[in-house]
């Protein structure tokens, strides 16, 4: 630790960049305390179970272990001591309507042998392309994802200008989907990399194709499964976070920042105030703002921006298992416009939605009795604007289950013994989201990377946020930056 004694920070959220945050903070040298409003931490990144099944409740696709390994080389742990993850191959099975089923493999080659020989684009076609991917990649991670976007000194180092004096090739003014058919052609690879969109809740559509970088992290570095399920990340990440001596204060939500001549003083709790030289929110920036800091002046234009999707999750204990199923199975949707129009534009659920399933079980058999499966069964559905939910998942769980049926062959209704569903509103609920969105602002617009908040409050001196919902968005790899990026603002 170094030597910033005496000094204190409270986090407010255990969510996966608090709890990253929390660890950072430590290592420079704060008495840190993590305030979390419900008994678990993860926040979107937590477990259930259900007679006898496991299940986790958020994320389930993990790419860039790295981010996690570096918190335990920063502390000076073996990250091996505490945590531990697989590469997989396949990384997914996709399922379409005709019958055509295609596995995503890892690594350029594999990944376009087995495309090219299920839809007859050219092996090179496909690789060329995600050499396209690659050099966006390479172009705009320093930009967007390893440094703040809202300092002005940033944009002197030379990555940086690197990045933007190459504005132009990042693919910026095309949509995702208009490249993704120049450049890949067939029908079915269109839609596997539309598909990508939806990693942070927007609609291939509308978001910049400068988003293919996605499909390259997750095809050509890979995507691992953690020892034990996803909820380990969070488990290992708080276990290294108490051995640091970071303090957890669980069922204590923080109800006021409170400020005082335009710096920060410390959190309000239900019964007390105390003290803090810095506080970082982890919680959603926009909840942030209303509940936190309702005096403070509000960033308007940031706070209105339109939000992300959200999910509707069937955490299914199954009787039966499938043996055509993988970790990750993705059964497509017909109508790929229409299922974005119904979620972007008529705030509804489409009646044929693509359906992702996701099953621990494979790698974690005590996930599952003998015999049996966790399907974790998610749609992509609007953020909550006051639809009448209880319809609308009484008619999605038919067309899933319709869906199904009819593609994996199956009456899949008397196999379901166990059911958990999570909706927009519990989302909301259970990690203050702002309405339910899973993945903060959308990025329907080639913008929206430049209108997220930043790390730090401009009006605010010594308070900092991270998270999905600030800079440089969601997801659990872009989470641990967010703290990277934040803590490393704090002097
Ligand atoms: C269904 C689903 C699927 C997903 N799939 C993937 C995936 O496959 N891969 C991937 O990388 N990402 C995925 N994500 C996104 C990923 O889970 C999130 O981006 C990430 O976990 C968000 O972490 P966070 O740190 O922003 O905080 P959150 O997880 O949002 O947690 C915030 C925490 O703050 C607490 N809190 C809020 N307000 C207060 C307060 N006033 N006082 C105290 N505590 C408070 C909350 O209780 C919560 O614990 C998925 C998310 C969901 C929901």
């Amino acid at each position: 630790m170094s030597s910033t004694k005496n000094k204190s920070c409270a986090v407010i959220g255990a969510g996966i960049s608090g709890i990253a945050a929390s660890i950072r903070m430590r290592n420079k040298g704060y008495e840190v305390t993590v305030f979390e409003a419900n008994s678990f931490a993860g926040g979107k990144l937590s477990t259930e179970s259900n007679k006898g099944y496991r299940f986790d409740m958020g994320p389930s696709v993990f790419t860039m272990p790295e981010y996690v390994d570096e918190l335990f080389l920063l502390s000076k742990k073996n990250p091996r001591d505490y945590f531990n993850y697989k590469q997989l191959n396949p990384v997914y099975r996709y399922f379409f309507e005709n019958g055509n089923v295609v596995d995503s493999f890892h690594g350029k080659r594999e990944y376009a042998a087995e495309m090219s020989k299920k839809t007859g684009v050219l092996e090179s076609t496909i690789t060329k392309y995600l050499d396209k991917t690659e050099k966006i990649y390479n172009l705009t991670a320093e930009v967007f994802l390893h440094n703040s976007l809202h300092k002005f000194k940033n944009y002197f180092t030379k990555a940086i200008a690197k990045g933007l004096l190459n504005f132009g090739k990042i693919d910026a003014f095309n949509t995702m989907n208009e490249s993704n058919k120049k450049g890949l052609l067939h029908p079915e690879l269109v839609q596997i990399f539309n598909r990508y969109a939806t990693y942070n809740g927007s609609s291939p559509f509308l978001a910049p194709a400068t988003l293919n970088v996605i499909p390259y992290i997750e095809i050509v570095k890979g995507a691992y499964y953690p020892e034990g399920g996803m909820y380990s990340i969070t488990e290992s990440l708080v276990r290294l976070a108490k051995d640091i001596g970071v303090k957890f204060e669980f069922n204590t939500p923080v109800e006021e920042i409170v400020i005082e001549q335009k710096k920060v003083k410390g959190v309000k709790l239900k019964n007390s105030e105390l003290n803090f030289d810095i506080v970082i929110s982890n919680m959603d920036m926009y909840n942030s703002y209303k509940k936190l800091l309702p005096k403070a002046k509000q960033p308007i234009k940031t706070l209105n921006q339109p939000k992300s999707s959200s999910g509707i999750i069937f955490y299914w204990g199954i009787k039966k298992q499938f043996e055509n199923l993988k970790l990750h199975n993705i059964l497509f949707s017909e109508n790929y416009k229409e299922e974005f129009d119904s979620i972007f534009s008529k705030k509804t659920i489409h009646d044929d939605p693509t359906i992702y399933i996701n099953i621990t079980s494979k790698y974690t058999p005590s996930d599952a009795p003998d015999g049996c499966e966790n399907w974790f069964t998610f749609i992509n559905v609007p953020n909550n604007s006051g639809q009448n939910w209880g319809e609308l998942i009484k008619i999605a769980k038919q067309n899933v289950i319709k869906k199904i049926n009819r593609i994996l062959k199956v009456d899949i209704e008397p196999y379901i013994e166990c059911e958990i569903i999570f909706d927009p509103r519990v989302i909301e609920n259970r990690t203050s989201s702002a309405f339910g969105a899973i993945y903060g602002n959308s990025s329907n617009n080639k913008f929206a990377a430049f209108l997220r908040h930043p790390n730090f409050s401009k009006e605010i001196n010594n308070l900092y946020f991270c998270g999905g919902s600030v800079h440089p968005g969601s997801s659990i790899p872009l989470c641990l930056l967010s703290a990277k990026i934040t803590t490393e603002l704090i002097q």
